[in-house]
């Protein structure tokens, strides 16, 4: 029987994944520090689902926002303290110069 040599090869070309799922349909977590794929709407890594990545990125997101808003917060204090330095300095060179009016 030579076709049955090529029934065993057909066969082999078929093989399918062990997993069962298909590889092309795969979705990566949503997470770029998580190496997980989602698998039936979970990350197989994590455990959480897109939906919930994203919401904890978004809950970073503004408290990274909020952590830089008071650090701008905290340079505009410094600047303006500066600047309140400066012209109490510049005051005092007024004062030393009466003629300059
Ligand atoms: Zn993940």
């Amino acid at each position: 029987m030579e076709c049955g040599v090529s029934l065993v090869e057909e066969v082999e070309d078929t093989f399918e994944d062990d997993d069962g799922f298909d590889l092309g349909d795969r979705i990566l977590c949503p997470d770029g520090t998580c190496t997980g794929i989602i698998v039936d709407g979970r990350c197989s890594e994590c455990g959480r689902t897109p939906d919930e990545v994203k919401k904890q990125e978004e809950q970073q997101e503004e408290q990274l926002e909020e952590q830089r808003e008071e650090q701008q917060k905290e340079q505009q204090k410094e600047q303006k303290e500066q600047e309140e330095q400066e012209e109490q300095e510049e005051e005092k060179q007024d004062k030393k110069e009466p003629d300059k009016e």
